[in-house]
């Protein structure tokens, strides 16, 4: 195990204890506290110290400072019974802080997000059959009560709830039972969350390829040591089932693997797949468990009962004992960014997890984000490539649509050559999808009389009009307003127009081509949680649907062998605005996108509505040129010092009072490193220079490659004078530039 700490306690030496709870709390260092007699310490416990009037849980961090005498401490209260931090995981929270330039206690409130898991587990209570017991006189047996006692005849032990639901009764029955002595309690430690997956089971039968990233894989799982592989193949190649065998090989040795995913709440199709290869399912880690359930998996991973677990970023700072391996799926997917609190790129700092705690790191992709393209071209992460598809199945053929001339209707969105190809697969029985990636029914509603667009009043954004649900809605602050029936500007009635689609208007022009078409939406909205996404996967699969409407949320990993038309109802639509890597999100979204299509045995089609067709991401989609693509996009960035040949960092400067916003940010324009190397651009406004009523200003500071941009940050900011109403956030190597 990474323990790594000296042995022996800090008694008697006074502690120094990171506090980390409750919420922020602005520390910038440790505390010293003082160690009671007979209370041993060591660093990484997790211990219970008086801050101010409060009580607070904290880290021990290492031994005390010194600088107060250490009779005159505050005394730690009590230390938990739970297992430690480790030296790794704390080097890590360190680093983590250090990187994004963040307060090392809000980084420690990702990795110690559930501060009850502290505390000993909870025992549920179960009851079994209490052996030759009698009914007391007067006991009525009904038949509820016959059906539970029969069902613990041959039963294990179950709680008072699963009893009621199988016998298909009340608790009050169960209880009864219980009261009459005819059924024994019993306590039950909690079951660490996910199963024990069998890592001797076999996997498929692996084509050459395959077989040969497998080994290599495997090989360095087994000598441990820290590497980054990138795992580099065109979708439908098999690339799950390639790093399927580097989790088997962790759990052979004894150690525990990690797989991110960018939206595990969308990911039922991975579970089942995991649980079907390895007979058991992973532990999730997301934003969607119960407490209880963060309680219990987070205790369970800290003592080690939790061989794999599968999540998205935060999961990355749990406790991991003995981690073997992490695995980043969809490395280049934009959802590792996390851009609130702590901002931070879980890919990025997955990698630096790997390195400290000396293991190796898997990047997945069909389309890998540029920084790690060129990492593997020069030679610092290990490229493992799967050129084809599984089974000979081929890469589908893209075509492009000229919006130009290949006009649809007024008023509809959908040219004569997609209409024909959907009308072609739906005949031939086969499935399509149009994919939109714009959520609603139309992205702006405006007034034909006097040109008023309807606006979110706290954000930089339009108001996006659900149909369905009857509501303007703003897609950032989450505002929702009924559809006014006069344009609020001008007061005329009946004025008020949608303009543009989103999915529930393709969804509307579907419905009048293909009345008969089995046709549904799949978004993050209309999609109530992970079973919701599940039922209608499985619908998908099994073809219940014939045609899907979807947002991003159906471009990822699934696997529909029955696909075979992709049409992509705005191919265009990430290119606009300034972001210097929208064309690289662009490519992979789309190619990711169109990788759904055709992935079983008859081949796929894919047509790209666009009105750029000359553009370099659709001509490289159209000839299948990945790597040409990559070329021209690194070529750009070179010429441009834009990472990842250069280094960006940007401080956002936020506030309510837009001239105090201002000021500020002209502040720290005049304050800013500059020498013949690092640049700052701006103050501008920020992308969404106003969200959920604060006013964003951004500056770019710039630098080569090899440049500590957080040094120079560091000293720009005790430069300028940061009044308390406004904010100033450190994004370093922000995604969009
Ligand atoms: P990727 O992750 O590269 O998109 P997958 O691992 O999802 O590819 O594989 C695509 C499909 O091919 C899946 O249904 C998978 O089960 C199947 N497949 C891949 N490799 C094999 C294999 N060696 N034997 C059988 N089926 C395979
Ligand atoms: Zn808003």
């Amino acid at each position: 195990p990474d323990s790594g700490d000296p042995q022996g306690d800090l008694l008697g030496m006074g502690a120094r204890v990171a506090v980390l709870l409750p919420l922020p709390l602005p520390l910038r260092e440790a505390y010293d506290y003082g160690v009671p007699a007979g209370m041993a310490l060591n660093p990484g416990d997790f211990v219970e110290v008086p801050l101010g009037p409060r009580r607070v849980i904290g880290v021990v961090w290492g031994p005390g400072a010194g600088v107060v005498e250490a009779r005159r401490l505050k005394p730690v209260i009590r230390r938990f019974d739970a297992p430690p931090m480790t030296a790794v995981a704390r080097r890590f929270v360190e680093w983590v802080a250090a990187y994004t330039m963040t307060l090392p206690g809000f980084v420690l409130r990702m990795a110690m997000s559930v501060p009850a898991a502290l505390e000993p587990p909870r025992e549920t209570l179960a009851y079994l059959l209490r052996p030759d017991a009698l009914a007391p006189p007067g006991f009525k047996m009904t038949d509820a009560r016959r059906r539970v006692l029969a069902l613990l005849e041959d039963g294990p032990p179950r709680t008072p709830g699963e009893l009621a639901e199988e016998a298909g009764c009340g608790v009050t029955v169960v209880r009864g039972l219980a009261e009459a002595g005819l059924l024994e309690p019993l306590l039950l430690p909690p079951l660490p969350p996910g199963g024990r997956p069998d890592w001797t089971r076999p996997g498929p039968t692996l084509s050459d390829h395959q077989a040969a990233a497998a080994d290599d894989l495997r090989q360095r799982v087994r000598a441990g040591g820290y590497t980054t592989v990138l795992l580099d193949g065109v979708t439908g190649s098999g690339k799950t089932e390639v790093y399927y065998e580097a989790i088997a090989a962790a759990l052979e040795q004894g150690k525990q693997a990690l797989i991110l995913l960018p939206e595990i709440a969308l990911s039922a199709q991975w579970l089942d797949r995991f649980a079907r290869r390895f007979g058991a399912a992973p532990a999730e880690w997301h934003s969607e468990l119960t407490g209880s359930q963060r309680r219990d998996t987070w205790r369970a991973v800290a003592k080690g009962e939790v061989p794999v677990v599968v999540g998205a970023r935060s999961a990355l700072f749990l406790p991991y004992p003995d981690l073997g391996v992490i695995i980043v799926d969809e490395e280049h997917d934009s959802a590792y960014k996390q851009e609130e609190g702590a901002i931070y790129h879980a890919r990025d700092m997955a990698v630096a997890r790997a390195h400290l705690g000396g293991l190796p790191i898997v990047l997945v992709s069909a389309t890998p984000s540029l920084e790690t393209k060129v990492n593997a071209d020069s030679g610092r992460y290990t490229r493992i490539a799967l050129p084809s598809r599984h089974g000979g199945a081929q890469l589908p053929e893209v075509a492009l649509v000229d919006l130009r001339r290949d006009r649809p209707p007024a008023r509809h969105w959908l040219a004569p050559s997609l209409r024909q190809a959907l009308a072609d697969t739906l005949a031939a029985g086969e499935q399509a999808m149009l994919f939109l990636n714009r959520r609603g029914y139309a992205p702006l509603t405006l007034c034909r009389a006097c040109g008023h667009r309807m606006q979110c009043p706290n954000c930089t954004a339009w108001l996006v009009e659900h149909r369905l649900a009857r509501k303007l809605q703003c897609h950032h602050c989450g505002l929702q307003q009924p559809l006014p029936p006069a344009c609020p500007e001008c007061g005329e009635e009946g004025t008020m127009a949608a303009c543009g689609p989103g999915v529930e208007r393709i969804a509307e022009e579907v419905a009048e081509l293909f009345p008969d078409a089995r046709a549904a939406i799949m978004a993050s909205d209309t999609l109530f949680g992970p079973r919701a996404i599940q039922e209608m996967v499985r619908k998908i699969s099994d073809h219940e649907l014939d045609l899907i409407i979807g947002t991003q949320v159906m471009a990822k990993g699934h696997h529909f062998p029955m696909l075979t038309l992709v049409g992509v109802v705005d191919a265009d639509l990430g290119l606009n605005g300034g972001d210097l890597r929208a064309a690289e999100r662009t490519y992979q979204l789309l190619h990711q996108v169109a990788g759904r299509a055709g992935r079983g045995e008859r081949p796929g089609t894919v047509m790209l509505q666009t009105f750029m067709p000359e553009h370099p991401v659709m001509q490289a989609l159209a000839a299948g040129d990945r790597d040409g693509f990559y070329q021209l996009e690194a070529e750009m960035r070179q010429d441009a010092g834009m990472p990842p040949f250069g280094r960006l960092a940007a401080l956002i400067v936020s506030g309510e009072d837009p001239t105090l916003v201002d000021r500020v940010a002209l502040a720290l324009g005049r304050a800013a490193p500059r020498d013949d190397t690092v640049h700052v651009l701006g103050p501008a406004p920020a992308p969404l220079a106003l969200l959920r009523g604060r006013h964003r200003r951004r500056l770019l500071l710039k630098a080569p490659r090899a440049t500590q941009v957080q040094a120079l940050i560091a000293a720009w900011l005790e430069r300028v004078e940061i009044p308390p109403a406004i904010r100033v956030q450190i994004d370093v190597d922000p995604y969009s530039f």
